[in-house]
């Protein structure tokens, strides 16, 4: 295979622009970097090169174009071999609706569909319009590719995406599960089969992705066939500041009987619940691991419940499954706790899970394998790497008439 081709990689959020310029074929990154505060009043452009790391600040209030120009102008320029070896863009979108199952070659129609959804994504969609818009402009010759999280979880079946709600909310308007984390829960997916000497499409994993989001899905053949997160991303898990699931008369109680407007109870779901809200301290998985050490009897509570849900869920996806072939922990959460993952699996002794006590502790910081006990459940630990899959799916979705094109990254 040819190593001779690169693919920029956006992740543009509501404040925030993550980019990385990576080979398709393998992964390597050659150049990573991070716009933050953006919007605000001291915006900044970091990024790491051959191992060194730059910040550049931007004029107060820049956004999206303006970190888009300095990795252009001033990143990008100091490395012609680099700029000349991009073959695509490759744009993390978070919100694709019901009309993309892939990823798909950004035109006028793709960018009216990513707008059309930004009701179900207003944080996120508008920042991705934003970014796509400033990477159009900056490089007009190079193809875009948008690559949605929803797009994995197109596959659901219906009685598992719709509500118990009128089922005209979701003939007029939209509302359903769509599930988020896709390109991630699909990334494991395709390790775990290689893993397990599987072909892809006759694959079946619970995949838990515990990152400061977390969502967990149960795979069928390859497919997702459910997920935990909805129509938003706070359904599911107890997460880093999001309360995942609650009873909905919570909401009603929050409003009528303490006076709650609809932005505090946003506030209280979102940013101020999860592991942070039960602690009191952190929603900082590792800092709440050494408080709980220290005897915090909240950190020690929140990662019980933690636990508690997600063991729940995992049990509840073996009802969905005909049959799991491995249980996957990835995310920051999961590709580095064993206190978690020995917790999650003690709790599901039942269900035959066992853990291996020294892989356990031993697989963390990249690490991959195998940490369930010799006769229990298979139990895998795999690095999710979203961007490889967005910079892959870039690259083979590539036209044969574009310059640097190269075939060997076409699926
Ligand atoms: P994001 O969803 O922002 O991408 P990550 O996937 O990076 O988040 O996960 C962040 C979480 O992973 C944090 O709660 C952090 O404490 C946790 N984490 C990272 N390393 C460790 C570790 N060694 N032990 C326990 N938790 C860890």
């Amino acid at each position: 295979m040819s190593s001779t081709c690169q693919v920029l990689v956006l992740n543009c959020g509501s404040s925030s622009l993550k980019f990385a310029v990576l080979d398709p074929h393998d992964g390597t990154v050659a150049l990573s970097g991070l716009g933050e505060a953006l919007g605000e009043d001291e915006p900044r452009v970091s990024w790491k090169q051959n191992g060194e790391r730059h910040t550049k600040p931007l004029p107060k209030a820049a956004r999206h174009t303006e970190a888009i120009r300095v990795l252009v102008e001033e990143i990008l320029s100091g490395q012609s071999v680099l700029r000349d070896q991009l073959i695509a863009i490759g744009h993390r979108v978070v919100h694709g609706g019901e009309k993309f199952s892939h990823s798909v070659l950004v035109d006028d129609a793709v960018i009216q569909s990513i707008h059309d959804c930004i009701a179900l994504a207003p944080l996120h969609n508008p920042a991705h319009l934003a970014g796509i818009e400033a990477a159009r402009a900056a490089f007009p010759t190079l193809p875009q590719v948008a690559v949605f999280d929803t797009a994995f979880h197109q596959s659901m079946p219906r009685h598992a995406y719709i509500y118990a709600l009128p089922y005209a909310l979701y003939q007029d308007h939209g509302i359903r599960r769509y599930g988020m984390h896709g390109t991630s829960h699909r990334f494991v997916t395709e390790r775990a089969a290689s893993l397990l000497n599987l072909a892809v499409n006759e694959v079946n994993i619970i995949s838990a992705h515990l990152g400061n989001g977390a969502s967990i899905t149960a795979v069928h053949n390859g497919r997702s066939v459910d997920t935990s997160m909805g129509l938003t991303p706070l359904e599911g898990l107890v997460m880093g500041t999001r309360s995942g699931d609650v009873d909905p008369g919570l909401l009603m109680h929050l409003g009528s009987r303490m006076d709650y407007g609809l932005k505090q109870i946003n506030d209280l779901l979102n940013k101020k619940s999860g592991l942070l809200g039960i602690s009191g301290l952190s929603n900082d998985c590792r800092a709440l691991e050494q408080a709980a050490a220290d005897g915090h009897e909240g950190a020690r509570l929140a990662l019980h419940i933690f636990c508690y849900r997600l063991a729940k869920y995992i049990g509840s996806y073996h009802a969905v499954l005909p049959q799991v072939d491995a249980l996957v922990f990835t995310g920051g959460i999961g590709e580095n706790s064993a206190l978690v993952r020995e917790s999650v699996l003690r709790q599901l002794q039942g269900l035959g899970y066992g853990v291996d006590p020294a892989k356990n502790t031993a697989t963390r910081f990249g690490t991959e394998g195998p940490i369930s006990s010799a006769q229990s459940a298979v139990t895998l630990v795999i690095p999710t790497n979203e961007e490889w899959v967005i910079a892959r799916d870039a690259a083979a979705l590539v036209p044969p008439t574009t310059p640097n094109h190269d075939p060997s990254t076409r699926e």
